[in-house]
């Protein structure tokens, strides 16, 4: 029988207020977020993201990309201690980066690993390297765009023909497009129905799946399942789920649990789209101009 659905609106999200941090809490324990990503072609994503983390109310911000934009991305992003890695020829991070990542699996409350990388392989390699030490430690994962390939590249010592499962549950936000790669299935089917495909993706996966579109779903392991409708049509454009990722992620650093990120994470990226509508119009309003306004939403929401 079909799941129940939960709507995730302002009754729903008042009902779940994220956890304010003690108003004298430090930056510490407002909770480090760590963005890997970023190639030579899209060094801007993870600056998208990184605002993004910091606009949702993280503490601490660092950010680990290509070491040939390294120095761009610091000087573009002034609040964030910047990692440079090591690249391959194919713009993938090299497995230098991976030594580079683990030692700060212990002081951030956050990955998010994706944007802007164009590799698949190399990013689900770098993943594979990486997930083990973030999920020993209890950092909240969260996987866009490329680097959730990892579901496509098991790691080497995955017995063949197994389906891939994470260990521990993480967020994955795919487009339609996106879930059509990741699971076989025609995107038309996935567009007809998001619902099931969510939720049997979730179980198997061991993922929270924010499943994104006009309507988006969200899916967690247990089988729950949330639904979102708003924002408009201008939140259709390049960066705007680097952004909705950087939100997620921030709510995670927060302490969040990987659910209530999701789910909050949507509602505040719409609604972010909906006052920029207001204010400049429907279409034509940028991604890197969405990040600006979740502050206020997140105090008038709660
Ligand atoms: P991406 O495709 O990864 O850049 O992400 C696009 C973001 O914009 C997702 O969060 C979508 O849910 C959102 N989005 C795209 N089109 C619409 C629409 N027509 N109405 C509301 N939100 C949308
Ligand atoms: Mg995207």
């Amino acid at each position: 029988h079909a799941n129940a659905v939960h709507d995730v609106d302002t009754a729903l999200l008042r009902s779940w207020p994220v956890a304010m941090p003690a108003v004298e809490g430090d930056k510490e324990i407002r909770g480090h977020v760590l963005v890997v990503g970023g190639s030579a072609e899209m060094p801007g994503a993870v600056i998208l993201a990184a605002t993004a983390a910091l606009r949702a109310g993280a503490g601490k911000l660092t950010i680990a990309t290509g070491q040939s934009v390294a120095q761009l991305v610091a000087l573009a992003m002034p609040e964030a201690r910047v990692i440079g890695l090591a690249e391959h020829a194919t713009d993938g991070f090299s497995m230098a980066a991976f030594a580079c990542l683990d030692r700060l699996a212990e002081r951030v409350d956050a990955v998010l690993i994706g944007p802007g990388m164009c590799d698949e392989p190399a990013t689900a390699e770098l993943v594979h390297a990486l997930l083990p030490r973030f999920m020993q430690a209890g950092t909240s994962v969260v996987l866009d765009a490329c680097a959730m390939g990892a579901l496509l590249h098991p790691p080497a010592a995955w017995p063949a023909g197994q389906p891939m499962r994470f260990e521990r549950p993480l967020i994955l936000t795919p487009h339609a497009g996106e879930m059509a790669h990741l699971t076989g299935i025609a995107k038309q089917d996935i567009c007809a129905l998001p619902d099931p495909r969510a939720v049997e993706a979730a179980r198997a996966w061991n993922a929270v799946i924010a499943l994104k579109g006009a309507r988006t779903v969200i899916a967690t392991p247990d089988g729950t399942l949330y639904q979102h409708e708003g924002g408009n049509v201008g939140l259709a454009i390049s960066g705007s789920g680097d952004v909705l990722a950087g939100i997620i992620a921030g709510l995670a650093a927060r302490g969040a649990p990987l659910d209530q990120a999701a789910c909050w994470g949507v509602a505040l990226h719409a609604r972010a789209g909906e006052r920029l509508a207001e204010r400049m119009g429907t279409l034509g309003y940028l991604a890197r101009e969405i990040s600006q306004e979740i502050p206020a939403l997140l105090e008038q929401v709660a």
